[in-house]
């Protein structure tokens, strides 16, 4: 990653995923220095297989554990957009969040989820990829796109780089020997989720990172499909 990034933006559709998808990267990029914001777009309260669990409580549980989480990755600022867990759709009030967001923190990389996973893959994760790709390029870019926002005195901003974790497609890999246990004790804030899996979502996130780490001969890495934007 280019020494001139001084500033990220994580696009997360429940509280959890960031962690889980990219947590070893997002923890040594803050060790770096740069700048690392968190956008969550759901509140993940359907998240739970507790029957007694409601959803009011749920979302109220995971929103402090991802507070938590952020806070041993290093991340500055955590926005919670609030929508229900399931119930994201691509709409211009959903993308306007995000080019405010763009617009407003200027980040030269986000990262976010490969919305084009096939088969299998939450709504949630497909729309939010899609919703965070089209709010980049070209919605935060032109000055006539949510101008409303430009007359409160945001400017328009070019964002150079996507990456994409979960793809099907990845072509970079991060290498996160240093701060694999720094993602693991921040996934580990994430009791109401960790809780269900027990260890195994532990040993199927080391033996991804391994796999990942393999092909670039280090112990440990994380996949990202990148798109460099050239405007
Ligand atoms: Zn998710």
């Amino acid at each position: 990653m280019e020494e001139s990034i001084k500033t990220v933006m994580v696009v997360s559709p429940h509280p959890d995923d960031a962690e889980i998808g990219a947590g070893g990267t997002i923890a040594l990029w803050c060790k770096q220095g740069r700048e690392v914001f968190y956008v969550i777009c759901t509140n993940g309260d359907k998240g739970s297989s507790d029957p007694n669990m409601t959803s009011e409580t749920l979302a109220k549980i995971r929103q402090q554990e991802q507070i938590e989480a952020s806070k041993i990755l290093g991340v500055s600022n955590v926005t919670f957009l609030g929508y229900p867990d399931g119930g994201l759709e691509d709409t211009p009030a959903f993308r306007g969040e995000l080019v405010r967001l763009i617009r407003k923190h200027r980040p030269e990389v986000v990262l976010t989820t490969d919305p084009y996973r096939k088969y299998l893959w939450h709504r949630d994760h497909r729309i939010t990829g899609i919703v965070t790709m089209d709010a980049i390029f070209p919605y935060a870019r032109d000055h006539l796109s949510y101008p409303e926002q430009i007359v409160e005195g945001l400017k328009p901003h070019k964002v150079k780089e996507i990456y994409f974790w979960g793809s099907e497609e990845s072509d970079t890999f991060i290498d996160v020997e240093e701060t694999f246990t720094v993602k693991l004790s921040a996934l580990s804030c994430h009791v109401s989720q960790v809780g269900q899996y027990g260890d195994l979502l532990k040993q199927h996130i080391e033996e991804r990172a391994s796999k990942a780490g393999q092909s670039q001969g280090v112990p440990l890495a994380e996949a990202f499909r990148r798109i460099e934007i050239i405007y």
